[in-house]
């Protein structure tokens, strides 16, 4: 396993410290500590798919990588970059381990992704693209083997295309038990998954401002990305009473003192595609948001967001990592030194995961549950969890981080132990 090409601050580069970190507290031997931090299988596969309407081919790399099964079935999403790389997927596995370990869902960490851009592929090639995709992959999707899921640049529509795919070539209606979740309604997908996500990183803020004596209705919030865990994440502080001042996405950021109408902002996005000129605030640049005067800041666009340049700028008391490793190891410490209450990604983000376990489950079962159940049974989920890290990071006088890390490493490594060394 390389540090790969993803430059100084990769998401496998941050992964791979954390874990050795926490190797290093948990005191485990050099032999379980391979078992744990390396992937079981890492696959990369170049596809060739024709776009019908003019014969044209796409050319693109496919990346899928099962870092460990102990706890059940890997799960993870498909990430549609035009950078994806296989370290990012082995990066973006190996959280995946932790979060459902953490969250407390019996899967493993998996990811896969597909080097394309999204935006710049019409409905009916990404279609193409997705289902050429699913067949080159096949072999290695099922209930019990990686299950994926919606990630950056793929959405519910795609989980349609993919589950049509495999039940198309069994000849079949339905798949025998869950190949994807984040699937549309219809389709045996779960009421309220899209919204879990974010639902979820907000339930963990509340959390935290239980546990530190704050008032969430009090807050000043900055939220940097606007897909689907930033809006919904928005949306849903608002409607806590809390006020958003400042969002961007990639186009750039929006800012209001007296707090952004989220609905407005919304509706904007959706009718010109991007954040920058919303008439209900004043532009301002990409690190304007990410060093407004704020409360909390949900950094929930892309990895290693937050680096040793820019840590020392940010403001807030509270960062709810709703993007996946989007702090550098060194803007962690920077940010921990100016004591900043970190909620990690494998926390703060679990909710979407835990959405699609109660998904899998539904499919099982052919069962049908309610949003209320659904949103009743992610935000008892993530509190209980919150409190479990929070106690332990008391008790030890440890991070979040460090104390969320401990946990879900230390139950894979008891799964290890349970299953037994011998093949
Ligand atoms: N892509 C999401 C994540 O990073 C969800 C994964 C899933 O539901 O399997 O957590």
């Amino acid at each position: 396993m390389t540090n790969g090409n993803d430059g100084p601050s990769s998401v496998l580069q941050t992964a791979l410290w954390n874990v050795q970190q926490t190797v290093r507290r948990l005191k485990l031997t050099d032999d379980i500590a391979r078992r744990v931090i390396e992937p079981a299988e890492r696959i990369s596969i170049r596809i060739h798919p024709v776009i019908h309407d003019d014969g044209r081919m796409l050319h693109a790399d496919v990346f899928l990588v099962r870092h460990n099964d102990v706890l059940g079935p890997t799960k993870g999403g498909i990430r549609m970059t035009p950078t994806v790389s296989l370290d990012e997927i082995t990066g973006l596995a190996m959280e995946m381990t932790w979060k459902t370990s953490l969250i407390g869902v019996p899967f493993g960490g998996g990811k896969s992704g597909i080097r394309a851009d999204p935006a710049l592929l019409k409905p009916a090639e990404k279609e193409v693209l997705i289902r050429a995709f699913t067949r080159s992959v096949q072999r290695h999707v099922g209930p019990e083997i990686y299950v994926p899921a919606p990630d950056m640049g793929t959405n519910e529509n795609d989980m349609g295309h993919i589950r049509d795919c495999i039940s198309y070539s069994g000849g079949t209606s339905i798949t025998t038990g869950c190949f994807v979740t984040g699937k549309p309604v219809l389709l045996g997908g779960i009421v309220g998954r899209r919204e879990a996500t974010g639902y979820g990183v907000v339930s963990t803020i509340a959390a935290a401002c239980k546990h530190l004596n704050l008032n969430l209705s009090n807050f000043r919030v900055a939220i940097q990305g606007f897909g689907n865990v930033g809006s919904v994440t928005a949306s849903a502080i608002a409607e806590q009473g809390a006020c958003v001042v400042a969002v961007s996405d990639i186009s750039g950021g929006t800012f209001c003192k007296d707090g952004l109408n989220v609905q407005k902002l919304i509706e904007h996005v959706k009718t010109t595609g991007k954040v920058k000129g919303f008439a209900g605030g004043k532009d301002i640049s990409l690190d304007d948001v990410l060093e407004t005067e704020c409360d909390v800041l949900v950094p929930a666009a892309t990895h290693s967001a937050i680096t040793q340049k820019n840590a020392g700028l940010i403001h807030a008391k509270i960062i709810a990592e709703g993007a996946n490793a989007p702090l550098t190891p060194q803007a962690d410490d920077i940010l921990i030194d100016h004591k900043v209450f970190i909620i990690p990604d494998i926390l703060c983000n679990a909710g979407g995961v835990f959405v699609s376990y109660l998904e899998y489950t539904q499919e099982t079962q052919r069962d049908q549950m309610t949003r209320t159940e659904v949103e009743h049974r992610l935000n008892n989920r993530m509190k209980s969890t919150f409190e479990l890290v929070f106690n332990r990071a008391e008790k030890t006088r440890s991070t979040m981080r460090h104390a969320a890390m401990d946990i879900a490493v230390t139950r894979v490594v008891d799964g290890i132990l349970a299953r037994g060394l011998l093949p």
